[in-house]
Parts: structure tokens; sequence; C-alpha cells
């Protein structure tokens, strides 16, 4: 598969205001490398608050990187003027983890999905092109003629998920869009996501705290902390033998089918810290059951240890 996306050295830091809070600086992003390639799924995967959310609207330019390069198809996007992102728009989108804050109440179904296809000024029968776009993701072409209130949350997603497919996207970025809903609904849109990467030649930046939806959805897992990527791989490879403290303990909170009933998760000490104040050294460390002193004073490179396995841990072994 070709390289789709190439992420380096992304930042995205915040300047905090008010007197209170002097020059601090809240690092949502905070020097990320990533690359996807084209009809592949990469999930990010973290806490909240390790920056995931903010990493996918940066690669999309819908937040203003502070540093770092945003390739795609080998065009550098990080310092293009909206004008000139307008054209590549139609082939990154998003869908939003809130089905119900992310469909304009007083719209119909219809005028909501065709709406890209007006900015854009696709041309052919809008009316059309909705119906079938409707149909792809489940839902009949008629629901173009209802407003949003009048469907469930699994259905809302699938309209949010039409109204991503309008332009044809290369990328589609999924932020959570399967949280909130119950476990048969979950499974369906994500079969559905299956389908339609196929179908599409869609490439999906797939964001989630759950572990458990990424192992069946994903090629590669990123893991995120803190602001940076703390452990990427393959997906089979990360939940046979996750290599970073962090991700075994985020792998061990799955509970395997066999350990039902007796299973206790394990859990990590503390919050995690501020993206405003982060730790010294390795970032994990005040969490960490491995910390030694290194740890405390110099941060781990992301290293690669096996074809296509990097890590972040001075102590990590493939
Ligand atoms: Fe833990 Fe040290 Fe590895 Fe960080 S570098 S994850 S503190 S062992």
């Amino acid at each position: 598969m070709a390289l789709l996306l190439e992420v380096r050295n992304l930042k995205t830091h915040y300047r905090l205001g008010g007197w209170l809070s002097g020059r601090r600086v809240l690092r949502a992003v905070d020097g990320v490398d990533l690359t996807l390639n084209s009809q592949q799924t990469l999930a990010v995967v973290g806490e909240s608050g390790s920056g995931k959310t903010t990493l996918g609207r940066t690669i999309l330019r819908l937040v203003e990187p502070t540093e770092g390069k945003i390739v795609l198809d080998g065009q550098d996007i990080s310092r293009f003027s909206q004008a000139r992102l307008r054209p590549l728009r139609r082939r990154m989108q998003i869908v939003f983890q809130h089905p119900y804050a992310s469909l304009n109440p007083r719209k119909r179904v219809g005028r909501i999905v065709a709406q890209p296809l007006r900015v854009h000024r696709v041309p052919g029968d809008h009316r059309r092109q909705v119906g079938e776009l409707l149909e792809r993701v489940g839902l009949p072409a008629s629901a173009a003629n209802h407003y949003p209130h009048e469907f469930s949350g699994g259905q809302r997603q699938r309209i949010a998920i039409a109204r991503a497919l309008a332009l044809r996207p290369d990328l589609i970025v999924l932020d959570e869009i399967t949280s909130g809903l119950d476990v048969t609904v979950k499974l369906r849109v994500l079969a559905l996501l299956n389908e339609l990467q196929a179908d599409f030649r869609l490439a999906y930046l797939f964001i989630s705290h759950d572990l458990a939806v990424v192992r069946t959805v994903s090629d590669r897992v990123a893991v995120m902390y803190l602001g940076r990527i703390v452990e990427e791989s393959p997906t089979p490879a990360i939940f046979e033998r996750p290599l970073h403290p962090y991700t075994q303990v985020l792998k061990a909170s799955i509970p395997e089918p066999a350990a039902r009933g007796s299973w206790n998760p394990p859990v990590l000490v503390g919050d995690a810290p501020s993206p405003v104040n982060v730790p010294s050294g390795c970032r994990f460390h005040p969490r960490c059951p491995l910390a030694q002193a290194i740890c405390r004073e110099v941060e781990p490179e992301l290293r690669e240890l096996a074809p296509g396995r990097r890590v972040a841990c001075h102590l990590a072994e493939a």
C-alpha cells in the first residue's frame, strides 16, 4: 500500500491566558511521528487527555499546528493557507464523537448529507447522490426527509458517516465514534466501517480509548500518552506482546473471556499528569511500576525494536 499520510514532530501547544497562568503552555500534542498507508487503519489509543483528539484535528488542520510537518500524498500541508487547503478538504474528512452535537438539528438529513456536495460544487443530481449514500450506510433513501432527532444514536452516526463519504475522501478521522453506543450497535457500525473501507478505498485514523474495539478494526496501533506516541506496532503484535509498560497496563485491562467473573483489572497509580506540567525524563515515570533513576532524567526516544515496532522506553526489549 502507498504511503498516504506522514506526520513528523507534530506539536500543538496552547499558551494559557489569564494572570494566574503566567506563561504556562499546554502541550496537547508534543512531538508526534506517525505514518498511515492508503486503505489501512491506524488506531490512536490513550486515556482521556492524552492528546489523541487534538492530534486528529491538527492533522486535518482544524486546529493549527505549532510545529512539525503533515505530509499528505507527498505535500506538506502544515503551513497551507485555508484557501490552499480547500481543495484538499475533499480528501480528508472527520466523523465526530457525538452524533447528537455534530448534526444540525434544524436541517433535514438530506441537506446535512448534501452540504459537502454543495460547498465543493460537486456536479450532478445531489438528491440522487444523497439517497445512494444513505442506502450505502444502511439507511433508506427516504431518511433524507427527516430530522436528526428522529433517529437513534447508531443511525445518526451512520448519517455522519454518509456525510463524510460524500466527497469520496482518501482519509477519514474517526474520533471516538463508537463510544456511547451499546454493544450490538457498536459492532454493526464497526462492520459497516470495514465494508466501506474496502468499497471506497479508505484510510482511517481511528481514535479511541477502547483497546478492545481497536483490536477488531486496525492494522496498526499507536499508543499515546501525554502528547506523545509511546508505542507503535502492528495490531496483532501489540496484543500478543505489548512492550511499553503503559501499553501492558492498557492491554491487561481488557477482560479475556476465560477470566470474566474473577477478573480484577490492573489500575494505573495516580491520575495522568497534566499536559501543562509534563514530568521530566520519561513522562510516564510517576506512574510506571518499573521506573528507575534514568527514567526521571532522560526522555526515551521512540526506538525501532523490531521491524515495524517502535517503543519509547529505556528498558523495553524486543
Ligand atoms: Fe517506565 Fe522508565 Fe520505561 Fe518510562 S522509560 S516506561 S518510566 S521503565
